[in-house]
């Protein structure tokens, strides 16, 4: 099975004592980005660990095994995938031993051309030990016939397409990189006299690191011991930043792409409110993701907010399982109203996005059942009508219900009185009319093609 997505997050820190705890506890911050495999490798110095796992941080790490982890740099990564086989083999970070020493690296995004490059190293000779897109990586800089690291790695950037957010550690360097779309996000900050770099800012506030910038989309930051952090711009930035990370896949006390998710995701609902307006008594939130969007709906609508719906957080996200039967049975493992607040209301439901319709039909089957008079779905996001191939886990297009089915058609389907989505145009004021995202799942206009 090759072609796993990877929805992942990623984590660095350079010159500071007891690197990999600190990197275990931003990977704690970032573990809602993939919860099945976690993994750290470091550096002393002299040569690299590394402890990698199926499951969540938690499980994967105890104080023994991050003590062997030893050095004043590491990095981490949290995976998440939902196709393959589920193997350790298959977890980050990638570590390998080659002519100029060792190396390891943690990526975040999908390569959209890397079945090509795999096939062409498979025929060179090159033998895999994993199905994971990244692997191409650590071969192609292997092969490489430039002297040092660096122009390697520029080298082998040069060959991968699509989105990758990745940070390389090498026995006294990091680097850190994002493609010249800037898919996915990546942050940089400065914890005492070192160095951090994460996916989102949560990663930061745990521990106790100050945001400095965004590594800028195409751009390499090179850090090295006693120097100041080196910055070179590999490609031309064309930007196409992931627009679902504001809408769903960030947490919202992230700064990501510069700007707060929370505020973000209430201006989307403030935006839902105004194109979508309905007469009702509450509005609910589907915990979590419908959450921020649904306290902007309610202050631009002026009807009241009301948590009538509670979410179990000892569930995974309902995408985890790969068979129907379970997500099935999941949605409602993980969800369950409040009679007293549903009771005999209008109520206005808010969430982010709707993809195969199996939780939107779930939730307004079960406030009817709780005795709501009218349910009125507002979703604070486009309809989904594509699959993404640039990291995030989507199913394919004839799995998603707005790509098969009107509005109209997906309002009977999951039994709502009403249905509305919020526009493309909602959506890009919410986020301050910046053409620089990528919306290829809600508009088809993929800025790099898939060729896996
Ligand atoms: P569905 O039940 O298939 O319609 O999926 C919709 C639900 O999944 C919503 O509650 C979303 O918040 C959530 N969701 C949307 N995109 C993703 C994703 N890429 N991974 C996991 N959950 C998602």
């Amino acid at each position: 099975m090759f072609g796993l997505d990877e929805k992942c997050s990623v984590m660095g820190v350079f010159n500071v004592p007891e690197a990999a705890k600190f990197t275990y506890f931003g990977l704690f911050s970032l573990q809602h980005r993939g919860q099945e495999a976690a993994g750290i490798a470091s550096s002393d110095g002299e040569k690299l660990h590394i402890t990698k796992g199926r499951g969540l941080v938690t499980q994967v790490f105890d104080e023994k095994k991050l003590s062997l982890l030893k050095g004043n740099s590491a990095i981490g990564h949290t995976r998440y995938s939902t196709a393959g086989e589920d193997s350790v083999l298959d977890a980050q970070p990638i570590f390998a031993r080659y002519d100029l020493g060792q190396i390891a690296v943690v990526h975040n995004g999908n390569l959209t051309n890397a079945r090509i490059v795999r096939d062409e190293l498979i025929k060179e000779g090159a033998i895999f030990q994993t199905f994971m897109d990244t692997e191409n990586l650590i071969h192609l800089i292997a092969r490489s016939k430039k002297e040092h690291l660096y122009d390697r790695i520029i080298e082998a950037l040069g060959k991968i397409q699509g989105a990758y957010s990745l940070i390389f550690l090498s026995r006294k360097k990091m680097f850190a990189v994002r493609d010249p779309h800037g898919f996915r996000p990546l942050c940089m900050g400065k914890l005492g006299d070192g160095w951090v770099v994460a996916s989102e800012t949560c990663a930061f506030d745990l521990i106790g690191a100050e945001y400095v910038r965004d590594i800028k989309p195409g751009e390499l930051v090179v850090f090295e011991e006693k120097k100041e952090p080196k910055s070179i711009q590999v490609f031309e930035p064309t930007p196409h930043k992931c627009i679902f990370e504001f809408i769903y896949f960030a947490r919202p006390d992230s700064y990501i792409f510069g700007k707060s998710v929370y505020e973000l995701r209430k201006r989307m609902g403030r935006e839902l409110a105004k194109e979508y307006p309905i007469d009702a008594d509450i509005v609910v939130p589907v915990p979590d993701s419908g959450v921020a969007a649904a306290l902007g709906y309610s202050e631009e609508s002026k009807i009241p907010y009301e948590m009538g719906i509670i979410r179990n957080h000892y569930v995974g996200r309902t995408f985890i399982e790969p068979t129907q039967a379970i997500r099935d049975l999941k949605v409602k493992m993980k969800l369950n109203p409040i009679k007293e607040v549903i009771k005999n209301k209008r109520v206005i439901v808010i969430d982010d996005s709707i993809v195969r319709g199996t939780t939107s039909k779930k939730i307004v089957n079960i406030l009817k059942e709780f005795g709501a008079k009218e349910v009125h779905m507002r979703i604070s996001a486009p309809p989904t009508i594509g699959p993404c191939y640039y990291g995030v886990d989507t199913p394919s297009k004839e799995e998603l219900i707005a790509s098969k089915m009107s509005v109209e058609e997906t309002r009977k389907y999951i039994g709502a009185d009403t249905l509305a989505y919020l526009s493309i145009d909602g959506l890009l004021r919410s986020v301050g009319n910046d053409q620089s995202y990528c919306m290829a799942c809600f508009d088809g206009n993929y800025p790099v093609p898939n060729l896996n």
